[in-house]
């Protein structure tokens, strides 16, 4: 878990494993670890910046994030025998919890980076440890956050990352080019009807917000079956109060949906809101539809993608278009720079998980593609046409 002494010490050793790389490396305030490789000359040109993150979920695996940080290792490796080609200097970053597990804050590394307001300190992870204590445990300055921001500095970024679905492994495809994130819409939905007696109320007046919910949860779903771009999740119900004898006079679902595009995104918000009042009518319940949390969807960089490709392809790789249905580190990234990103493939699409899988020679695929696409892109910056 981010800011874990285990995960400190998986810093540490990034660090010292950045240095024998002949990487200048610094941590920032929001203790995202970046090594730098500069060029001769021109030092103060941008930066391609590779990175992904060290810090994982509970019963997580070993590759989420970690692989695409040891990738930019090579990465530099690769590009440090010849410095004479950098005109941009290489960055790799490690950035701190992108998962947010502990103080719910995703993406606090990049986002800290990027220059985006980030969450209040004073939260607090399950032990009463606040972000703001975890973050100075860990040997860095809280006043010193907004000199985490180095996005203004950037040319552009990559990451590759396992793929945590079974696309790539079901089709037998060795690499996944991201074209797209989704976004995600959050809402707290709540029907309100009538409790009363669950034994002398005739079926004629009663009010059961929770078979509302039940009935929405249902709609959703065969609705969503029929979409082609979109993905719902009722997450839990709650309902009162919850005694055997009383109708549930209230209901409360948690319902997240996702897509890929601004359009697709509103259309799928669109048929949330008329299920919720065609069940609420039905029921003669009281709806109300509250937002609660919201990512836009986002479009990686052409350049990027078909630099991507091109590399792939002069790999000898098989490769796919994908959309992400996760965020990433390169989601914050793509609000603010030129963004690209590469999947390897999750082995039976297992992620979050201590069997979380990809095969050495498919890693090692992956990051020759990502560092051909780097070197391109250090030497030539986006002038380059292979
Ligand atoms: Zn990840």
């Amino acid at each position: 878990l981010a800011w874990s002494p285990e995960h400190l010490d998986a810093c540490e050793w990034l660090e010292a494993r950045m240095r024998q790389e002949h990487l200048a490396v610094t941590r920032d305030a929001a203790s995202n670890i970046i090594g730098r490789l500069g060029p001769t000359a021109g030092a103060d040109r941008p930066a391609v910046l590779v990175g992904s993150h060290l810090d994982t979920v509970p019963e997580g695996g070993a590759y989420d994030g970690a692989l695409g940080v040891l990738a930019g290792l090579c990465v530099a490796r690769a590009l440090s025998g010849d410095p004479a080609r950098l005109v941009h200097p290489l960055w790799v970053a490690a950035f701190m919890d992108e998962e947010g597990v502990r103080f719910d804050t995703s993406f606090f590394g990049s986002r800290a980076f990027a220059g985006e307001h980030l969450p209040p300190l004073d939260r607090t992870d399950d032990a009463g440890t606040s972000l703001a204590e975890a973050i100075r445990a860990g040997g860095r300055d809280t006043s010193r956050l907004t000199e985490a921001d180095e996005i203004e500095r950037v040319l552009a970024y990559l990451e590759l990352h396992i793929e945590q679905g079974p696309i790539l492994a079901e089709s037998g495809t060795s690499l996944g080019i991201v074209t797209d994130i989704v976004g995600r819409r959050v809402f707290s939905v709540r029907l309100s009807g009538e409790a009363n007696h669950a034994g002398t109320t005739p079926r004629s007046h009663r009010r059961d917000a929770l078979r509302g919910a039940a009935t929405v949860t249902t709609r959703l779903h065969d609705a969503f079956d029929r979409l082609s771009d979109g993905t719902v999740n009722v997450a839990g119900i709650a309902a009162e109060p919850g005694a055997m004898n009383v109708i549930p006079g209230v209901a409360e679902l948690d319902v997240e949906i996702r897509a890929s595009t601004d359009r697709t995104l509103e259309r799928a918000v669109r048929i949330l809101r008329e299920i919720v009042e065609m069940v609420a009518l039905g029921g003669d319940l009281l709806p109300q539809v509250k937002l609660v949390d919201s990512a836009e969807p986002v479009s990686f960089d052409n350049y990027l993608v078909e630099l991507l490709e091109r590399t792939a392809t002069s790999n000898g790789a098989s490769w796919t278009h994908m959309t992400s249905g996760a965020g990433h580190d390169a989601l914050v990234m793509a609000h603010h720079v030129p963004a690209g990103m590469l999947m390897v493939p999750s082995r039976n699409g297992v992620s979050h998980s201590p069997s979380e899988f990809t095969g050495i020679a498919e890693c090692r695929l992956g990051t020759q593609v990502l560092t051909d696409a780097v070197r391109e892109l250090t030497a030539n910056g986006f002038g380059g046409h292979g």
